[in-house]
């Protein structure tokens, strides 16, 4: 049996950046992905947001990893050429009801540290977007867009770089305990088992999985599985009718169905939330195309001008969620030994959005987490 230092399960961007942040720190890593290829999971499902850190409650993993991960993302991004830019959001109230709400939410980013936010009138937004319906809305100068497949191609080669390693068609499927550490058993054609000191899970859906096949895992440390899926919706023809990232005031789940550009300029439109009934049904990642109706209904409170049949069903990704419909929102939770009692064991659970933005940062909480 081979053996090595630190097994990281999951090569989407946590995993990747985990991988790097370790290998940098001079552990022997293996990135375990039971996919053909790094990033085919929710991190290339997402809006590709660099979100600025401003919903999320003050303290929480969420604020703080979002806040300290998109500084750390920028430069990253700056110092490796990965394609992003820093367009700026607009979150925009569309009747008078909702222009407290904006108040709230500035108020939240501040606490948070993110200050940069400002209000502008209607007639202001309406200048920078002509074919925007708002009363009022808030600038975000630090949200921005990046290409998240070329940051994980970066993070991997970084992490290559410092000697890690990619084992793909790698399913993680049992994990056994033994002195000092554990024993993986690696499904896939060729079957192995591996031992390993040290073992994190980040296999994003795959996750509550991998810990309930981990022997002596305590089942109460295992959160719930709620899974909420986000479709996209995109312009079929014609350019982008903003320059920049357009948001609602956020529902129940989700952000709102908001409009973000690729490095392109191509407009798309969404993630809704569709909550999934039964969460361990294999996911469809199909988008329905009856859900087109509620897209025009919601884009058109913002942009009027949306014409009958310009949206086309692009893509969907699934947040895995740890509360439901009408909870209040959990945290990210990142367990270390600490928590389930387990030494060289640290899982991830529920990196939703902002994951992508805090990717760098979770990377060096659980370096933090296995240092102590
Ligand atoms: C609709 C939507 C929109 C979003 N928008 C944004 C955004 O704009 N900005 C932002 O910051 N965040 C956003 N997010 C969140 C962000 O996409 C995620 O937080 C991030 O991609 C999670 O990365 P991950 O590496 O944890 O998971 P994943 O990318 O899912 O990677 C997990 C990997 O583990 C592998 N795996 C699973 N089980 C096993 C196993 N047993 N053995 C081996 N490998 C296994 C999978 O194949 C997969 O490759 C969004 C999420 C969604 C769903």
């Amino acid at each position: 049996m081979e053996r090595v230092e630190c097994v990281v399960v999951g090569a989407g961007v946590v995993g990747l950046a985990i991988a790097r942040r370790l290998a940098r720190a001079g552990r022997e890593v293996i990135v375990l992905e039971a996919a053909d290829a790094i990033g085919t999971g929710t991190s290339s499902r997402n809006s590709e947001v660099i979100h600025a850190g401003i919903y999320y409650p003050t303290g929480s993993l969420r604020a703080r990893l979002c806040v300290t991960g998109r500084d750390a993302l920028y430069q990253y991004c700056a110092e490796h050429g990965v394609e992003h830019r820093r367009l700026g959001k607009l979150i925009v109230a569309t009747e008078d009801g909702q222009l407290a709400r904006l108040d709230a939410i500035r108020a939240q980013a501040a606490a948070n540290g993110v200050t940069d936010l400002y209000a502008i009138d209607a007639a202001t937004a309406r200048q920078w977007e002509p074919n925007l319906r708002t009363v009022g809305a808030l600038v975000s100068p630090s949200t921005g867009i990046v290409d998240s497949h070329g940051l994980m191609l970066a993070l991997l080669g970084d992490a290559e770089d410092s000697g890690a390693m990619l084992a793909l068609l790698s399913p993680l499927e049992r994990v056994h305990r033994e002195t000092g550490g554990f024993v993986l058993e690696v499904g896939g054609a060729e079957p192995m088992r591996l031992g390993c000191a040290t073992l994190v899970n980040a296999a994003g859906l795959g996750a509550w999985a991998v810990a309930s096949g981990l022997e002596g895992f305590p089942a109460g440390h295992l959160p719930p599985r709620v899974l909420a899926k986000g479709n996209y919706y995109a312009l079929g023809q014609g350019r982008s009718p903003f320059s920049r990232l357009v948001y609602p005031v956020p529902v129940d789940g989700g952000l709102g169905v908001h409009l973000t550009l690729d490095l392109a300029g191509q407009a798309r439109f969404g993630p809704d939330v569709e909550w999934l009934a039964d969460a361990d049904a294999p996911v469809d990642y199909a988008v329905d195309p009856a859900r087109a109706d509620a897209f025009y209904d919601s884009v058109r409170a913002y942009w009027p001008g949306l014409p009958d049949g310009a949206l086309v069903p692009a893509y969907s990704g699934v947040r895995p969620k740890l509360s439901g419909p009408g909870q209040p929102q959990r945290d990210f939770v990142i367990q270390g030994h600490e928590t389930h009692g387990i030494p060289g064991l640290v899982n991830l659970f529920g990196i939703e959005s902002p994951g992508l933005t805090s990717c760098l940062a979770i990377a060096d909480a659980v370096a933090g987490l296995l240092d102590r």
